[in-house]
Parts: C-alpha cells; structure tokens; sequence
C-alpha cells in the first residue's frame, strides 16, 4: 500500500507505531456519501422519541467503553490520562443532552392574517465533520452528535494523526442500534479526503475545526456550491489580569498548559497590569519550575509531549535560543517534548504575540489602564476566548463588554461547556457549537403558512 492509501499512527510520547489506518480518498468518499443519504432519509422519517432512545443507547455503549477510549487517546494524542477520562465522558454526556433536542427541535406558530403560520425545523441531509488532532474525541462529538440529533446523517473525517477513537465512536454507534450508514468515520488526508466531502455536491454542510488557514480555503470551496459552514478556527487568547486581582489563581500556568498548549482557547497572552508585572513574573517562574512534564500515562503528570515533530518545530520556531524567557523542564530522548514556557521580552506585534503557536509558550506583556488592556486584548484578528481577572465588579462588566470574542471568563480560566454555545469572533470562526441552540445549526427552517378562507358565500 502507498503511503498515499494509509495513515501510520505514531504515539507521541514515544513516536512508536500504535496503529496503521486505511486512508479514505475521494471514492471512498462518494461511497460513504451515498449510504449517509440513504440513511438519512429514513433516521429523519423516524419518530423523535426513537431518535432520541437510540442516541441515548449509544451514550450508553460510550460510557462502558469510557476507560477503553481514554486509554486510546493516551495513545494516540498523548493526552494526559485524567484528561483523555473527561473527553470520552464528554462524548457520553453530550450524547445524552443532544438525545433531548430530538424531542424538542420546536417550530414556531406566528400571528398572520387569513390563516395559520407554522415553522418547522428541518434536517439538512448529509453533514461533513472535518476534525483536528488537538482534541479529537470531543471535537468530533461536537460537530456529529448535534447534527444526528436533528435528523442528520454524519461523514466524519478524523485529522491524519488522530483516527482512532472517533472510529470507535463510529462503532460504538453500530452496537448501539444506529441505522448503517447514519454516522460514518472516514480517516484520510485533509488535502484528499476532506478536501472531497467539502466539494461533495451531496454534503449540505461542513462543521470544520483546525486552523484559519485552512478554515478559510473550506469556506471559499463551501461558497461555490453555496454550502453552509460552521468554523472553529484559531485563537490568541488573552489572560487580562488586573492589579487587583487574586494573582496566584490569575496566572494559573495550565490556562495555556493544558493539553501542552495545543488548544484554541489556551490563554496565551499573558496582559498584566504594569504595576503588578514583576510579581506576576516570579510567580509564573515559581509555577512553570514545578510544572511535570512526561509520560502522560502516568497519573502524575501535569503536560504531555506534543502530536508530532512537524508541530514541534513549528513550536520551537517561535522561541530562538536565547530568547528572555521564564522556562520549565521536558524529558530529552523520543517523543516530541518542548518545556513550558514564558517569553518576557516581546513586543506585543511580534510574530509569538501575534500567532497561534499552538504549543506550551506564551508571552507576558503589561498594559497601563484598562484602556490599554481592551486595547491589547482586541488587537488581534482572533476572537475565540479570554480571561479577564479584577475584584472590580463594574471593570469586569465594562471589559467583557469590551473584549471581542466569543467565550469569555471572569475570575476563573473556564473550559468549554457543553451546555453553552461555543465559538469565536472575527477570524476565530463561523457560527457556534454546542449550548441549546446546537441543533438549530443542523436545520432548516420551512415556513408553512395554511389559509382558513373559506368559499366564497
Ligand atoms: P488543519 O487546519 O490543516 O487541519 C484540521 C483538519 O482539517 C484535519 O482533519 C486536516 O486533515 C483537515 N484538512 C487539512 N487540509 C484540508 C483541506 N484542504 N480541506 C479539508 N480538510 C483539510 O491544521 P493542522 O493539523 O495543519 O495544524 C496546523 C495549525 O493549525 C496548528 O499549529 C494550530 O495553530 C492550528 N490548529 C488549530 C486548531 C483549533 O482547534 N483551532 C486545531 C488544529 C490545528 P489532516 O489531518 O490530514 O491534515
């Protein structure tokens, strides 16, 4: 077989061999296109309540199968074990609270002159989810478990280095009682496989996750078959801390260590109140000597290796040796490990100010007044996330209004959540996932107006 027609999946801790993957390519992708819409037809044909039960049987099958599935994105993403435990009941959960959409993808009945007024809220067909390796079991569950809740069916292609849960998903489905055909896997490569589902003129939409670069050239292939998007793109988030502020938990190092720093709402611009600059600094340095880097199988750990070498030096080609820098350890030998780290002496329009590294690096930059922090915290063409830290009620009120992005938090460094709609402004994305409207995403609305006139007497 080529290397063309086949994924090899390296554990990143140790850069062995885990699995070799059949490479889906555009064939394949018609093939799985075709058995989707026929699925399709008669899961949307299906009652609410049997959609729901059966998505709430495949949350069931997720859940026994929790540790299975943590262990493989230990394996193949080098996700800390905790961490990889919360994805795979992320998945269940969000099956679960999906599953009660299906009962509740309400139309409305709107006042209208000369009869009734009623809308209904569609299923679009055959959706393409196109997922990242940085989270790969949650993202997937995301873009695909909405989607099939309202009626859909789902052809989701997984990031070349990451297949292997979401084809467990995928049977996990099967067992549950899922028609065939309804939630598909298709491993490939984005510039093979996801490029023919984003072409495919049967796909109605495509949820696509990943980086900005390739977000926009998905959008400009969407705009010539005028194919509806969703894009969860790049971020440069800020962590605004104010001198006021409870500055240990403020610069908390996991707000851009998590998942060794390759997560689009990681706080990566560190905006610390000038007069609180050099506390802030000894205290991230005490924090990032502590940090445990290694093994992510091992309980202890706090941060992993990165997914690959490519991304490794891409990480390292944003911190030149010598660089002013506040810097934790990393193991030496296989695996592609980058130690945490801080840099103290950008300018806040530097390429690693400005870009999503997408690694364990941030910068720290002061500001002057809270003017100056709105004004730093925006001046990027991202918009995913941030934090912002003050005991001021009205200054966290005034600068979350201020802030232009997409999910923000006060006092606290907050995940995403699956019950609250998440994604970005500006260049960080298109449209939400997740939270009660994430369903709606998913549909059309069809309005159906219905006379009450009646013969003419
Ligand atoms: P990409 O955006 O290229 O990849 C994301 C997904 O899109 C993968 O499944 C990929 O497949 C697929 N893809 C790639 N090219 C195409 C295409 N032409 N048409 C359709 N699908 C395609 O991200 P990278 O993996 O290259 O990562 C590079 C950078 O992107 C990172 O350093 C980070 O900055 C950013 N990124 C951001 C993410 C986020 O959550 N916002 C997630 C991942 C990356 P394949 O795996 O085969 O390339």
């Amino acid at each position: 077989m080529s290397a063309e027609h086949e994924l090899e999946v390296l554990n990143p801790a140790t850069e062995e061999v885990v699995a070799t993957v059949p490479a889906a390519d555009a064939a394949d992708v018609d093939r799985a296109v075709a058995r989707a819409a026929v699925a399709q037809r008669s899961w949307a044909a299906a009652a609410p309540a049997d959609r729901a039960r059966l998505l709430r049987r495949f949350a069931d099958v997720v859940d026994t199968h929790i540790e299975e599935l943590a262990q493989l994105e230990v394996r193949e993403a080098g996700h800390l074990l905790g961490n990889a435990r919360w994805e795979a009941g992320n998945a269940r959960d969000l099956l679960l609270y999906a599953a009660g959409g299906a009962e509740r993808l309400l139309g409305k009945q709107i006042p209208v002159p000369g009869g009734w007024n009623v809308t209904f809220q569609e299923p679009l067909g055959v959706v393409g989810v196109i997922a990242p390796w940085n989270f790969p079991m949650p993202i997937a569950a995301w873009g695909s478990f909405p989607a099939l809740a309202a009626g859909n069916a789902v052809v989701l292609k997984p990031a070349e280095t990451t297949p292997l849960t979401a084809l467990r998903l995928a049977e996990f489905a099967l067992d549950a009682g899922l028609p065939e055909g309804l939630f598909q896997v298709l491993p490939g490569y984005g510039h093979i496989a996801g490029r023919a589902l984003v072409d495919h003129p049967d796909v109605a939409k495509i949820v696509f996750t990943g980086s900005t670069r390739t977000g926009r050239e998905v959008m400009e292939r969407c705009a010539r078959l005028v194919k509806p998007v969703t894009l969860e793109l790049g971020g440069k988030s800020p962590n605004i801390v104010f001198a006021d502020a409870d500055l240990k938990r403020a610069i908390d190092p996991f707000s851009f260590l998590d998942n060794s720093g390759q997560d689009c709402c990681a706080r990566t611009r560190i905006l610390v109140q000038e007069s609180v600059y050099d506390e802030v600094r000894d205290l991230l340095a005490d924090a990032l000597s502590t940090v445990v880097v290694g093994d992510p199988a091992d309980e202890k750990t706090q941060m992993g290796p990165l997914i690959s070498r490519q991304q490794l030096d891409r990480v390292r080609s944003f911190v030149p040796d010598g660089a002013p820098a506040l810097r934790g350890s990393a193991p030496d030998g296989p695996g592609f490990w980058f130690a945490p780290t801080v840099l103290t002496g950008e300018r806040h329009d530097s390429a690693a100010a400005c870009e999503e590294i997408f690694g364990p690096v941030a910068v720290l930059l002061p500001f002057t007044d809270e003017q100056d922090a709105i004004r730093l915290a925006n001046d990027t063409p991202y918009g995913l996330a941030g934090s912002l830290w003050t005991r001021d009620l009205g200054r966290a009120l005034r600068v979350s209004q201020a802030v232009r992005a997409g999910n923000l938090s006060v006092n606290s460094h907050s995940a995403v959540r699956y019950w609250t709609p998440f994604g970005g402004f500006k260049q960080s994305g298109v449209g939400r996932e997740l939270g009660p409207d994430a369903l709606a995403a998913f549909t059309e609305t069809k309005n159906v107006f219905i006379s009450t006139e009646g013969p003419a007497q």
